[in-house]
């Protein structure tokens, strides 16, 4: 019999997120990662018309959000659907970091399949679980059998076995060895993995940049990477048709306080608070300019995790240069019984809570972190005069466009200066070719890109691959 490594490629086709590749060795069965694709719920749905959550994996399975595969999926998501329980067929997902392109529909699959992930990616999987709504497309960590009755609600959820790594790290599942190296991503604890197969090494990118402020990590996994002379790689793809810029962290934190400086009234900031870069340039930046940092109950739950991991050197949500927000709730009178989310509830002894009212009688004094769907926020803040700092990526679609108008008109109604100060978390295409070509691989199989043709411009073999085919390396 000849043993050939297979994948199949199941989301990232032509398409920016939903990673899931199946990789069969032999017996050996894995999935590196198991996201949750945007685009491809876009296509069916929308905020109002969502995938029924009383039809568990039925909706998702019928439009293709996930792979009609056996042996995969919860005992309670099959029966459900009326079919019988699968024993599992694979045994394992590598999980590259906590971004829900990547992680998310784990949530679908069979408990009795360990995931394996970084340390640091482990603790914003638990921030994120313990702030959000228990959802059938969120329950990573942990799930509840569906269907869920009533007389169920407080049992508690089923674990999944989560077991985690550090960079170096080398584990085996079944005769796959497996060895994570750190990469620069806007999310910490993101990995690229080098997966020994018994045809040779076997590259999977994860999500990376170069130009970020720890690209000597990603130049970590180019260096093992290369070293491996891997038969394939699998790589991201999300920005190959950009070319090299000037965007760095640290050009964020000099335009964004250039602007803060000059303003007198409130600073608003807004970025994702996965990105723990960047929650460090505007803390610092708060700090440089003698304002207190004010965040929310929800950036708590991450700011607690991140303190936690001492390789971050990140301050606790008590650090006395961070304020908590409470938002106004069910009374408008900041009663304690107008709070029932947990992860409020227990924090509301902080010494540290300030209210918007505060804020509004000496806006000068704060930077607040404050996400458009907060924005209702602005009217106790009254921001007039005051300068928005949108540290996050442009739209790149007609929904993000018609939200990004509605931010603008926000923005106008308080006189509120626009500033837009980013650096993406992907590699453009110049610092990809360059990447791809010293790592050297005998095949390329481009995911996660809308462009994949353009890695045609490499000088190696280059697999266009298609949904759920199976390539054979
Ligand atoms: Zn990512």
């Amino acid at each position: 019999m000849i043993n050939l490594v297979n994948l199949r490629f199941y989301g990232g086709i032509n398409e920016i997120g939903g990673n899931k590749i199946l990789l069969e060795d032999k017996d050996t069965k894995i999935f590196l990662d198991f996201g949750m694709s945007f685009s491809r719920i876009e296509k069916y749905f929308e905020e109002l018309l969502r995938p029924r959550t009383a039809n568990g994996i039925g909706d998702f399975l019928e439009v293709n959000l996930i792979p009609k595969i056996s042996g995969i999926y919860r005992d309670d998501l099959l029966k459900h659907l009326g079919r019988r329980p699968e024993a599992p067929v694979v045994q394992g997902v590598v999980l590259s970091h906590a971004h829900a392109d990547h992680a998310n529909y784990i949530s679908f699959l069979h408990k009795d399949i360990p995931i394996y992930c970084g340390e640091t990616c482990k603790y914003i999987l638990e921030a994120v679980d313990e702030q959000t709504q228990r959802d059938l497309e969120n329950e990573v960590l942990n799930f509840k059998i569906r269907p869920l009755f009533n007389k169920d609600r407080k049992n508690p959820p089923i674990k999944r076995q989560i077991n985690t790594f550090r960079t170096g790290d080398k584990f085996k599942i079944d005769s796959l060895e497996i060895e994570p190296i750190h990469v620069d991503h806007s999310v910490p604890g993101a990995y690229g993995f080098i997966i020994h197969t018994s045809e040779g090494a076997v590259i999977y990118t994860g999500d990376l940049r170069m130009h970020g402020a720890h690209a000597d990590m990603t130049d970590d996994f180019i260096k093992v990477s290369k070293e491996a002379k891997p038969i394939a790689i699998i790589t991201e793809g999300t920005r190959i048709d950009l070319k090299k810029t000037d965007e760095s962290e640290q050009k964020v934190y000099n335009d964004s306080k250039k602007e803060l400086s000059k303003n007198k009234r409130l600073s608003i900031v807004d970025f994702n608070f996965k990105d723990v870069d960047r929650f460090t340039t505007f803390y610092k930046m708060a700090k440089d300019l003698n304002k207190k940092l004010v965040i929310s109950f929800k950036h708590a739950c991450f700011l607690e995790r991140y303190h936690r991991d001492k390789k971050l050197r990140t301050p606790d949500s008590k650090d006395g240069q961070i304020l908590l927000l409470k938002p106004k709730r069910l009374t408008g009178t900041y009663t304690e019984e107008d709070y029932t989310d947990w992860y409020i509830k227990k924090r509301l002894n902080y010494p540290n809570i300030i209210l918007a009212e505060d804020i509004a009688k000496n806006p000068s004094k704060y930077m607040v972190v404050l996400n458009f769907y907060y924005f209702n926020m602005l009217v106790d803040l009254k921001p007039k005069n005051g300068t928005y700092i949108h540290s996050l990526s442009e739209p790149f679609n007609e929904e993000m466009e018609i939200s990004y108008e509605r931010m603008h008109n926000w923005l106008n109604h308080f006189d509120v200066k626009f500033v837009q100060s980013h650096c993406s978390g992907h590699i453009c295409g110049p610092d990809l070719y360059e990447l791809i070509e010293t790592i050297n691989p005998k095949s390329v199989y481009p995911i996660h890109t809308e462009h994949p043709d353009m890695f045609k411009k490499l000088k190696m073999k280059v697999d266009i691959v298609e949904d759920g085919k199976k390539y054979e390396i």
